[in-house]
């Protein structure tokens, strides 16, 4: 027989080469064990048979077995919020807080003044209700959650009626009239998908219990389309006596008009409109961690913490240290554009971003050649969906390489960079990149460019 698959080592022999016997050194001998026992089982069903180098075959095996799943990157794509990339970065003063609670006792559920138990629900609870004028606040795990748990407890098992042009899908799976099924309450579609009227809604309201108004996060309609101003249906809701609930999506609490971002919702103005309750994310345009907060009456926010998704949901306490921290920079409306990085990027101005881009092509190596271009950063994870920002991109020639060959060396680099790849060329945008970071990327750059 000639198939190379019959003469595959053993385990034990393979322990015993000196290469890989050395490898226990670096990593838990079990784990080295494991690479081995997968070198041979690939080799088994590679049609190749056994690798030409054992040793630095299990060594590979080791080395992704030892990286740590979730890492840090450099994002150089421009998108600002990109969800795959774990949307916002925290503020300093937000890894401050979380740093400080993680690794101590906190006051999560203590109330240091009586010495006796205190509600993880009232963390953040001042500070929202403040920044949004709003009666009360509840924060939970993410803005799905927080649908799901005000539905369940002001509308379930009751209807709600929501237009038929707000049954959307965010994204991750998330889809608004799945949500609402399980949430225990019942959908009442009104409207068309492009146009809903006022009148739609009234003749619907006999027998429903609420009304929804979920924010188009992440898509435009244009042309013949019209729906109420929410203004419009939380008074409807009221006249019936039934709670107006608006789901906004991202959480906007900074004034960025002059920055020509002004098509989102603030969580100012729907409170002021009157809405009942007002859903937004933690980690979209409020810049904070990933979490879910309701804002609104104090008879609604108090119908939502008695509920039982609310425990189901409940946010950790690393989350209510990062948030409080963030919000808590909103006090001084310059210090949060200044403080909280996703603020901060989508208010670059044209010539700072000119200027980074320089600084950023003079750490490249030379021979990618890299160039100036004007571009676009996209603010991403489903807020601001038609705009436009323009920026200055560093423009790199991939040679050889080719840019989607460039781009994978960088991605499976350390740190991982993560650029985008545009007619040939890989673009590097300075407006999601920490200007201390420009030296990793020319690092990260030159390493792609040696490897064989
Ligand atoms: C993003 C979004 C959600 C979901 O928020 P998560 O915090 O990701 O759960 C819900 N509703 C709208 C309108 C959104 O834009």
């Amino acid at each position: 027989m000639t198939d190379p698959r019959r003469a595959l080592p053993s385990v034990a022999r393979l322990l015993r080469e000196p290469a890989i016997a050395a490898l226990s050194e670096a990593a838990p001998p079990n784990v080295v064990v494991a690479a081995v026992r997968e070198a041979i089982d690939a080799a088994r069903k590679s049609r190749s048979g056994a690798p030409a180098d054992w040793a630095a075959d299990v060594q590979e095996r080791l080395r992704r077995r030892t990286t740590p799943s979730l890492q840090p990157v450099l994002n150089a794509t421009g998108v600002v919020l990109h969800t795959n990339l774990g949307r916002a970065p925290l503020a300093e003063a937000a890894a401050a807080a979380v740093q400080a609670v993680a690794q101590s006792y906190s006051t999560v559920e203590f109330d240091l003044g009586s010495g006796a138990r205190g509600h993880r629900a009232d963390h953040c609870r001042t500070l929202l209700a403040e920044l949004s004028g709003a009666q009360d606040a509840l924060v939970v795990n993410n803005a799905a959650g927080a649908l799901v748990l005000a539905l369940n407890a002001m509308a379930a098992p009751g209807q709600v009626l929501i237009s038929r042009g707000e049954l959307i899908e965010i994204g991750g799976s998330f889809r608004i009239p799945e949500i609402m099924e399980k949430s225990g309450a019942d959908l009442h579609e009104v409207g068309t998908t492009n146009r809903t009227h006022l009148d739609d809604y009234r003749e619907g309201i006999e027998g429903a219990v609420a009304i929804l108004t979920v924010h188009r996060s992440n898509f435009e309609q244009r042309g013949f389309v019209s729906t109420p101003e929410a203004a419009e249906l939380a008074r409807l809701a009221h006249q019936a006596s039934l709670p107006y609930i608006y789901d906004i999506g991202s959480g906007l609490l900074a004034d960025l008009s002059p920055w020509g971002l002004d098509s989102e919702p603030t969580v100012q103005s729907a409170v002021a409109l009157r809405a009942d309750l007002v859903i937004f994310s933690g980690d979209k345009l409020l810049g904070g961690p990933q979490a879910g907060c309701l804002v609104g009456t104090r008879v609604a926010i108090q119908r939502c913490r008695q509920n039982p998704f609310a425990r189901a949901l409940r946010a950790d306490k690393l989350t209510l240290a990062a948030m409080e921290a963030t919000l808590a920079l909103y006090r001084e409306p310059e210090r949060a554009l200044r403080e909280i990085p996703v603020l901060a990027m989508l208010t670059l101005s044209a010539e700072e971003l000119v200027k980074r881009a320089r600084a950023l092509a003079a750490k490249c190596p030379e021979a990618l050649h890299p160039r100036l271009e004007a571009g676009e950063s996209a603010v991403g994870g489903g807020a601001f969906p038609g705009a436009v920002l323009p920026t200055t991109v560093v423009s790199l020639d991939p040679g050889p390489l080719g840019a989607d060959g460039l781009a994978l060396r960088l991605r499976v680099g350390q740190p991982a960079l993560i650029g985008r790849v545009a007619d040939g060329r890989l673009l590097l945008d300075p407006r999601t990149l920490p200007v201390d970071a420009y030296g990793d990327v020319g690092l990260a750059l030159g390493r792609a460019l040696e490897e064989p």
